[in-house]
């Protein structure tokens, strides 16, 4: 983190431009930084401040639970996080400033020269637009140089309104595992609409001037008078999800079928463990082999000094008690260790229970100890423990498979609360409207519409009752001490990092195969029940043409390529220009439709293939789907960043925010949803 000199040079160089301009650039004042501490054993969401790209990388490397896009802003990389304790305080060491505690959990580089480069460069307006959202309106740009090369290239745009105002603001460099990509900056705040920028660089070079373009420039069909929405008053748990969907299949029957997907999950349940001994002295782990929901719950298990000499290592199991009795010598003194406790009980009961030495505990003796409980450590009491059956809806008057499919899945992703909402509040949508509005009775009589609501129940249900920032599902494929219980919030796979195209599996960026890691990919591609649904639904209903996958948070719109390999950034292919278009024309609706709800903008920034704009998802669904199923796959992340206008700043909304904030969310993505449906209506019609 040796970039501290630069960082200040760059705040120096910002209140330079900020002096010289006729209208102050409204940054925000270099800030200290608030005073961000976490208790022992606590989680939180955090936006950090890195040094730079380089420290960036290394997290993703790792595994990071990255949980939004690193943005770039004055002269550092910014990203959100989940960590612990020890997490936070090994990134601060780090150097990593943490700026905005987003969300606590719930109770229950080298260096770059200096050196002075002479020739100018030119530059090049790669995109320009503006918008206005809740009375502010704002710029975006991106520009290119051509001196790509030179990391201390400084880019300033310009603009102007109508009546002559101006201002400036600086571009950050922004690079994408190791590639110049183009210098932009966060949306700038503008006193009204411009209608001229241009740029400048510190070598000297310029761009032709430009006129920035209204963003997103669509705007879906008024809804009529009485057009019915709102069908949300609160978060909803996996169980209330499928009552939400059985109700649905009542109220409709004309109109919807409920599938029942064909892999049940593993369900809401846990293997119960047991510290025999003390974990922070000499412990052995003992693990029952069935779910605790399975009389495994409560079983005891203790060790015991036979008061004998010469006691070979015995043990019994009785009336949900495990006994161990320890071996002795000659003189009757206990000899048996730590690793000959774990081996003994593994050999002995294969089909009841496995037992590994405690991590710090390999080869100290055997401490006499328990009764101990074995638990499952599962909180949650509503939930059913048996395996899960997901389920979708399909929406239709004609659902044969002639008509043009969409399909809109959510909550891979457990701890991303708003997101089956929002799937929810579209399906509702379609169905209320369907009798009293002939627009949606046209859109729903010419589509076939299929809604995943909650992808990943088991997960959700664990984020509801246990640990909310949990991401992956119930899953644990660790081996020996990862299985520690102290590990319980780590378990469990990425379900959108288990597909199959551009895996971690066949090298691409954005997975991991630590079975702790946020990102972790599985045992192989599909190895989870929750990612084979999403296919299976797919591959079974060829129509489906276009596909939307629903996440939280940050407020993008992508489309393929979600993956790159990590030497050269090789992206998998870009799709041809035609279907470019066709994505970022689509967008463009979406976005529209998605702002008609409170003003949310997506930024242009934000809105591109996920790759570009996000990171390399290694293995994720959409990729899978339009590469191998040849199907229009676009990913949402809802919960836009929200402009605090007393701080001039963009702020993280995070994966549970108010309710009030995830009602929103779900009302103006559900518009979006419904446009989308109409692009492939439209789509359809301009194919026959
Ligand atoms: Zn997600």
């Amino acid at each position: 983190m040796s970039l501290r000199p630069r960082w200040v040079a760059t705040v120096a160089t910002l209140a330079l431009i900020t002096a010289s301009v006729s209208v102050p650039a409204q940054a925000a004042p270099a800030a200290a930084p608030p005073s961000v501490t976490l208790n022992a054993g606590e989680t939180a969401l955090i936006r950090f401040r890195l040094a730079d790209e380089e420290a960036l990388r290394r997290l993703v490397a790792q595994g990071a639970d990255l949980a939004a896009r690193p943005r770039t802003q004055q002269g550092a990389v910014l990203v959100d996080m989940v960590v612990d304790d020890r997490q936070f305080a090994t990134l601060t060491g780090q150097g990593a400033v943490p700026v905005q505690v987003i969300q606590r959990e719930s109770p229950g580089g080298a260096q770059r020269s200096a050196k002075v480069a002479v020739q100018a460069d030119t530059l090049h307006f790669l995109q320009a637009y503006w918008w206005t959202t809740a009375g502010r309106t704002f710029v975006q740009t991106q520009v290119a140089t051509t001196s790509s090369d030179d990391p201390d290239v400084e880019i300033t745009v310009t603009w102007r309104t109508a009546d002559g105002a101006t201002g400036s603001f600086p571009l950050v460099r922004f690079e994408d595992a190791g590639e110049y990509q183009y210098h932009y900056a966060l949306p700038q705040p503008l006193p009204a609409k411009p209608v001229q920028v241009t740029a400048t660089s510190s070598l000297g070079g310029t761009a032709r001037p430009a006129t920035p373009a209204a963003w997103p420039g669509a705007a879906p069909p008024a809804p009529p008078s009485g057009y019915q929405k709102d069908f949300i008053d609160a978060y909803m748990t996996p169980v209330d999800v499928r009552a939400r969907i059985k109700r649905l299949g009542r109220q409709y029957p004309a109109l919807v079928d409920v599938i029942n997907l064909p892999n049940r999950t593993q369900g809401y349940r846990r293997t119960a463990v047991a510290y025999l001994g003390d974990p922070n002295a000499a412990a052995v782990v003992v693990e029952s082999v069935r779910f605790g929901a399975q009389s495994m719950n409560g079983v005891q298990v203790r060790t015991v000094d036979p008061g004998r000499a010469n006691r070979p290592l015995a043990a019994t199991y009785r009336d949900r008690v495990l006994t161990v009795r320890l071996a002795t010598d000659a003189g009757g003194k206990v000899i048996s260790t730590t690793d000959d406790v774990a081996a003994f009980l593994t050999a002995r009961y294969p089909q009841q229970f496995r037992a590994f030495v405690e991590a710090g505990s390999a080869g100290l003796p055997m401490p006499i100890a328990g009764p101990a409980r074995l638990d499952d450590g599962l909180k949650g009491t509503e939930v059913p423990t048996g395996p899960w059956t997901v389920q979708a809806l399909r929406i239709g008057k004609v659902r044969d498979g002639s008509k043009p499919g969409v399909l809109a899945y959510s909550q891979e992703h457990a701890r991303e609360w708003a997101t089956p909402l929002v799937t929810l509040e579209f399906a509702e949508r379609l169905l209320a409207n369907y009798a009293t509005d002939p627009a949606t009775r046209e859109l729903v009589d010419s589509a076939d519409v299929f809604v995943i609501p909650t992808v990943n129940p088991d997960g959700a249900n664990y984020s509801f009752n246990d640990f909310n920032f949990q991401r992956k599902n119930l899953v644990n494929h660790c081996a020996g001490a990862s299985r520690d219980p102290r590990n319980r919030d780590s378990w469990g796979v990425d379900v959108n990092r288990n597909y199959t195209v551009g895996s971690y599996f066949d090298g691409y960026v954005g997975g991991s195969s630590n079975c702790l890691s946020g990102t972790y990919a599985g045992t192989a591609e599909l190895s989870e029940a929750e990612s084979r649904n999403v296919i299976a639904l797919a591959q079974a209903h060829p129509n489906i043409g276009l596909a939307m996958n629903v996440h939280s948070y940050g407020g993008y719109f992508m489309w393929p390529p979600g993956a790159y390999r990590a030497d050269g950034r090789v992206t998998l292919p870009r799709p041809s220009i035609d279907e470019s278009k066709f994505f970022l024309d689509s967008a463009r609706r979406i976005v529209g439709a998605i702002s008609a709800e409170r003003g949310t903008v997506t930024w242009p920034s934000y809105t591109g293939p996920v790759a570009d704009v996000l990171y390399s998802a290694a293995g994720n669904s959409a990729d899978q789907l339009y590469y191998e199923l040849g199907i229009d796959a676009w990913d949402f992340e809802v919960g836009n960043d929200r402009w605090n206008e007393a701080t001039q700043q963009w702020e993280g909304v995070g994966f549970q925010p108010p309710f009030d904030e995830a009602h929103a969310e779900a009302q103006e993505y559900a518009g979006g949803l419904v446009e989308l449906v109409r692009v492939a209506r439209d789509k359809a019609a301009t194919e026959q």
